[in-house]
């Protein structure tokens, strides 16, 4: 079925919050209003991803304490997934663990090699509070566990153990956008 607009089309893009901004440490709320303001973050949130050429945004990566998330992000067949969660939870995780590239629009230029599941399951409803489960693989899967860590207070650098972990956080430490708030990179 086709939308009736191009999502993030009539949404505002909005400032992404940084490592160190206490937004993406606190756990997310779940959403209980169904209403035109939820509608409304959606499509700020779509803007703000496309905007920032991520392939996923949660919400409170612009400072909205919420359990919802967005992606427009290709598997390993380069099928394209696109859409909306509100108040996802994994389901299933299962597959080989296998670590790949990860970065996040929270830690612009910054890539690290994370283990995620190569098959999650994801449940959660729509905008308009209709059920809605969403089955990922391959780099698909890694977008959804690192949007659900997300909405946890969680960020992919939380995942990375030894010189890996230690290098991603010296790179963010020497980042431009290290210094300051997230205002900075605007
Ligand atoms: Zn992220």
């Amino acid at each position: 079925m086709r939308p009736r607009t191009i999502p993030g089309s009539t949404g505002r893009s909005r400032p992404v919050r940084l490592l160190g901004d206490p937004a993406l440490t606190e756990p997310c709320q779940e959403v209980t209003v169904f209403d035109d303001g939820l509608a409304r973050l959606i499509e700020d949130m779509y803007a703000t991803m496309y905007e920032a050429g991520g392939v996923g945004l949660a919400a409170n990566q612009i400072g909205v304490p919420l359990r919802v998330f967005v992606y427009d992000c290709p598997d390993d067949e380069d099928r394209r997934h696109f859409g909306h969660l509100v108040n996802p939870r994994l389901v299933e995780t299962d597959g080989p663990v296998i670590r790949g590239p990860e970065g996040c629009l929270s830690l612009p230029g910054i890539e690290a090699g994370t283990p995620r599941h190569d098959h999650v399951v994801v449940a959660g409803v729509s905008a308009a509070g209709e059920p809605r489960t969403v089955t990922g693989t391959g780099f698909f899967a890694r977008c959804l566990q690192h949007e659900c860590d997300h909405l946890s207070g969680g960020l992919y650098v939380d995942r990375l153990t030894g010189l890996r972990r230690r290098r991603a956080l010296r790179a963010a430490a020497r980042a431009p956008w290290a210094t300051g708030s997230g205002e900075s990179r605007r």
